[in-house]
């Protein structure tokens, strides 16, 4: 009984810790990683005041600031309805609902973004090498992609921020 304690708290924490997949997630780096000039190069550029404006705090938080919501906080963590999900900042569509799972980790995961959607970034804070996940269009952070996402599809977990996404339901 201990020991498949111990094995289901092993899987867990693996399932949700960004370092346990680091050589697979700098695999994914050094594939995606596009360079500061391409990243700084978006279709919408505001000034920090005029994102300030249009963005509630937390959003600003987030999206601007590349903050994380509380794990199990967010408002799509547990929200599995048939739709679209746009940048909460600009609205270019980033994710289907077809592609969104229950990882367990707190955060809203997708296992793929919509073509084009998204762009990525090397991301080498707090001591980890992680993806980050912007939106391709305002450069809105939307949080980072790991490889320990559905076997059966496509392997990865974009973890997403709640914030930084707005559902538009199926029509
Ligand atoms: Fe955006």
């Amino acid at each position: 009984m201990k020991n498949i304690f111990i094995i289901l708290m092993t899987f867990s924490f693996n399932s949700c810790n960004s370092q346990t997949k680091n050589a697979e997630v700098k695999k994914e780096v050094t594939k995606q990683t596009q360079t500061k000039k391409d990243t700084m190069d978006f279709k919408i550029v505001k000034t920090d005041a005029e994102w300030k404006a249009q963005l509630t705090p937390e959003e600003y938080a987030v999206l601007r600031e590349k903050g994380t919501e509380r794990p199990y906080t967010g408002e799509y963590d547990k929200h599995f309805e048939k739709g679209m999900y746009v940048c909460a900042a600009c609205e270019n569509p980033l994710f289907t609902s077809d592609t969104k799972f229950d990882s367990h980790c707190g955060w809203p995961s997708f296992d793929e973004a919509i073509k084009g959607a998204t762009i990525y970034h090397k991301d080498t804070s707090y001591g980890m090498i992680r993806t980050e996940v912007m939106c391709a269009k305002c450069g809105g952070h939307l949080g980072h992609v790991f490889d320990d996402g559905p076997k059966e599809t496509t392997g990865q977990r974009y973890c997403t921020n709640s914030v930084s996404i707005k559902f538009l339901p199926a029509k």
